[in-house]
């Protein structure tokens, strides 16, 4: 079981991280200013802290040097404004492991995640399998059968989050808020034109539209 240290004063934000990783089965704690984020990360019980550069009380800077300075080594990913990528960059020679840019798409945050913590030890499965549709999430590749099939990274998100999810339900809302981020348009067709995408590639009868809800992968 991975725990993961959310150091995030935006609660929208915080929360969208939130919901997402323990979708995906992970054991997350919230704080939402820069002293909190240190004690909580310097206590060892954390497998993974993402840590907003702009908290109150001590920015992710300050508490990022304290952490390396104490020797607490766990692995960081800094969650910053697009604006001000440039200093992030500075950060990470400060100790970060990685850095993210606001808004991101939730699947990119889990990418990240999960490269941290593999690169840690976490063993994972490279290739996620549901009925003859194979994804490999290492090399991005992507099979029906021994059919090659080419998907952008949209359409391989949303694959993705489908074969993660094999026979289930998954809402326009949870597909968006996965595979296109926070700041998308809730009202936004994009889900529909990528699932059309998607199914001229993997084969149209793969997923089924569940009216007025979402679509579903099949399994069988
Ligand atoms: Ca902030």
């Amino acid at each position: 079981m991975n725990r993961i240290l959310i150091a995030e004063d935006e609660a929208r934000i915080a929360s969208f991280v939130e919901k997402g990783l323990r979708g995906n089965g992970f054991v997350t704690s919230v704080v939402s200013d820069g002293v909190a984020a240190y004690d909580y990360a310097a206590t060892g019980a954390f497998d993974l802290l993402i840590l907003d550069i702009g908290l109150p009380l001590s920015d992710g800077f300050t508490v990022l040097r304290r952490l390396r300075e104490a020797r607490v080594d766990v692995p960081v990913i800094i969650l910053t404004a697009r604006d001000s990528v440039s200093d992030t960059v500075a950060g990470l020679e400060g100790g970060a492991d990685d850095y993210i840019a606001k808004p991101f798409a939730f699947e990119e945050l889990l990418a990240r995640v999960r490269l941290r913590l593999r690169a840690d030890r976490v063993p994972e499965a490279s290739v996620l399998r549901v009925a003859d549709l194979a994804l490999d999430l290492r090399t991005r590749r992507v099979h029906v059968g021994d059919r090659a099939v080419d998907l952008s990274t949209r359409e391989f998100a949303l694959a993705e989050i489908f074969c993660r999810h094999p026979d289930q339900v998954l809402t326009r809302e949870q597909l968006l808020s996965h595979v296109w981020g926070f700041d998308f348009d809730p009202g936004s067709n994009v889900v529909d034109v990528y699932v059309r995408y998607l199914r001229r590639k993997i084969g149209a009868d793969r997923i089924e539209t569940v009216r007025g809800t979402g679509y579903r992968l099949r399994a069988g």
